[in-house]
């Protein structure tokens, strides 16, 4: 029974199937009420590249098949605040890094416009608070950059994106850039690396916490992070990561990372994707990588053959039907790595970063969509968290991290009103 219909009943019956309840497909009255109680605050979905090429409105209910994020089950989830992921792939963008990304803003500003009654862009912790105060709730809309690339190695575009109200940048995507080697690729010798953060990368997160943008670390190269947890003046977020104490993967957190964001003051939101959850579909997924992109490989030549573009929907959608052939873990493998950067970190440092509309379904079972966010609660609940700590980890440490951010902005500004005149990577001078 889903948790839509176990609200309608009676309370008699509901408080029956309550006891009765054995995992968290059901969602007792509790945590229900703990649930919509909280600021849900999801810090990382892609739902972006479906505006741009799939033309989807977010007002459109779709098969979670299709989509993990739309207004109506963003209203069944209770999610508060979406940071729209402004990721832009470097490959096919290359020398329009920027432009990608002003396309991608366009598009949650333009998908705001057209329900202004359920959505509402926003630029601050307060101006999260207050989307979700009164009578109706509105959708608070921020968003983050996933690659500094798109900066195009310039400070000044750093700035504008702020000013365009960008309120995160990861520092690096899977790929290395100026700014700092990246987890996806440290391994790879054809990659020339820069051992970590490079001078123009220390240049843009001091800019950032200036600006007050939340430096984001997720995807960095150990080296990197290390870098810019030495020099950032602001707390960092993790905006979708993982514990490699827990699966073994790069791109997830080592337990000295987590006690170190801790120690920042930070907070790390756990990814979703089952390949950064459990060993199993990790070793599926690396198993059928070969074929997976040959299939891609192959619609590619297909499209120029024929004119035609590439584009990311179809891309998608020939990874979704590989991911389809893998088992999916049990919702437990997600609440486990919660569980654990809470234990590590703190119950004050971790949160959550679905990467919804990024991982082509490769979710944990039960967790098709923003409307499943209750199931965490649930799941929390059942292995003893507090409302207290639940509500932390759904979006209060976020919201503390993020107002932090904003008094060292403060602070900064008043020190240096004016920004450095003009910082290009490129530039010697500058190193
Ligand atoms: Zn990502």
């Amino acid at each position: 029974m889903s948790w839509k219909k176990l609200s309608a009943l009676p309370v008699l019956l509901t408080c029956v199937l309550c006891f009765a309840q054995t995992n968290s497909d059901q969602i007792s009255e509790k945590a229900r009420h703990i649930h919509d109680s909280a600021i849900v605050i999801d810090t990382h979905a892609d739902t972006p590249q479906r505006f741009v090429d799939e033309n989807f409105d977010i007002g459109n209910i779709t098969p979670v098949t299709e989509g993990n994020v739309d207004l109506e089950k963003a209203k069944a989830g209770n999610l508060g605040a979406e940071f729209f992921s402004i990721w832009v792939e470097p490959h096919a963008n290359k020398g329009r890094e920027a432009h990608r990304a002003m396309d991608l803003i366009d598009s949650v500003y333009e998908q705001a416009q057209r329900h202004p009654d359920q959505m509402v862009m926003a630029y601050s912790a307060e101006d999260i608070v207050r989307a979700r105060s009164g009578k109706q709730k509105k959708l608070a809309a921020l968003m983050g950059i996933e690659g500094g690339h798109a900066i195009e190695g310039d400070i000044r575009l750093l700035r504008d994106f702020y000013r365009l109200g960008v309120r995160y940048m990861t520092l690096t995507w899977s790929n290395t850039n100026d700014i700092g080697d990246s987890s996806g690729d440290i391994n790879d010798p054809k990659v020339e690396h820069h051992d970590g953060l490079t001078p123009f990368g220390k240049q843009v997160v001091a800019e950032m916490n200036r600006l007050g943008m939340m430096v984001d670390i997720s995807h960095v190269a150990d080296k990197t992070f290390w870098d810019a947890i030495a020099v950032t003046r602001a707390p960092v977020i993790a905006s979708h990561s993982s514990a490699r104490a827990l699966t073994d993967v790069p791109r997830n957190m080592t337990d000295d990372m987590l006690r170190a964001v801790a120690k920042n003051g930070g907070v790390v939101d756990v990814n979703f994707f089952a390949g950064f959850l459990n060993d199993d579909y990790r070793k599926a997924l690396d198993a059928q990588e070969k074929d997976q992109r040959a299939a891609v490989q192959a619609y590619i030549d297909q499209r120029k053959a024929e004119g035609l573009p590439v584009d990311y929907g179809n891309y998608e959608k020939i990874q979704r039907e590989w991911l389809a052939k893998i088992p999916r873990p049990p919702l437990k493998v997600l609440i486990d790595h919660i569980d654990h950067v809470a234990k590590v970190a703190g119950i004050d440092h971790v949160g959550l970063g679905s990467d919804f509309d990024g991982v082509s379904g490769g979710l944990p079972a039960g967790m098709d969509s923003v409307a499943d966010l209750p199931k965490i609660t649930q799941a929390l609940l059942d292995r003893g968290y507090s409302a207290d700590d639940i509500h932390k980890i759904l979006g209060g440490n976020l919201l503390r991290v993020f107002r932090e951010v904003e008094r060292v902005a403060k602070q900064m500004h008043a020190e240096q009103p004016a920004g450095a005149p003009s910082m290009k990577s490129s530039a010697p001078a500058q190193h």
